[in-house]
């Protein structure tokens, strides 16, 4: 297939950047990301895999009690109940995660490094590969903040989420910039939201020195209500 192919193009690519960057933020930041792997993020797939999986269950469940395949008003039914649960359910996966251009996400379980890419065009791939760079260190970030914090488990507050997004985006836009090669495209168009949790990281970086930024993912309580 030819899109898989360009996919996995697209993610040596990455993977060539977190083999480049990943030793850095760990020997800087005192933390082991482990086996990083660039892998396809398949939200929208996985929650139509369960939607498929309640296809066939309502098929098995009529056969087993009336002897026959649903009938059409039961189905119909039924997609619609689908609807109500999709629409959420996918909404909740576009829009936590959600990034102006492309869509990119830390997994600290596995750990990778995972891409969308969902409704990419061929320009798409060609754009998107000129920022990897920036994106790549970002996403490893999270990775740094939760080595350094072993929060993975908490609940998370709003604060907690621009925090850390701030750090992100202070490490991928800032701090590592001086690591990337001389013609990498740096974005600097972020929403108001992330913007915000940049400069809170910036101001204590400013005030206490880039070491500083070791304990954010620690003490970023106490730095919120200072
Ligand atoms: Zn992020």
């Amino acid at each position: 297939m030819v899109a898989s192919s360009r996919q996995s193009a697209f993610l040596e690519l990455i993977q060539e950047r977190v083999d480049r960057y990943k030793p850095i933020l760990e020997d800087d930041f005192g933390v082991t990301l482990g086996a990083v792997a660039a892998m396809p993020l398949r939200a929208a797939e996985r929650i139509n895999s369960a939607f498929g999986k309640s296809d066939s269950q309502l098929h098995k469940e009529c056969l087993d009690k009336h002897g026959r395949p649903p009938l059409p008003i039961r189905w119909a039914l039924h997609q619609l109940e689908k609807v109500i649960v999709w629409l959420p359910a996918y909404a909740l996966v576009w829009f936590r995660y959600w990034y102006p251009d492309f869509m990119m996400k830390w997994d600290s379980a596995t750990p990778a490094v995972l891409v969308s890419f969902a409704g990419w065009s061929a320009e798409d791939y060609h754009r998107h590969a000129a920022k990897l760079d920036q994106w790549t260190v970002h996403e490893m970030a999270h990775g740094v903040w939760s080595q350094l914090a072993q929060d993975e488990d908490d609940d998370h507050t709003g604060r907690w989420r621009l925090w850390n997004e701030g750090f992100a985006h202070y490490l991928a836009d800032v701090y590592m910039r001086k690591a990337y090669p001389v013609d990498t495209r740096i974005d600097l168009d972020w929403s108001k939201f992330r913007l915000e949790g940049k400069q809170l990281v910036t101001d204590v970086v400013d005030r206490n020195g880039q070491d500083s930024l070791r304990t954010i993912p620690t003490h970023w309580q106490h730095l919120d209500s200072s």
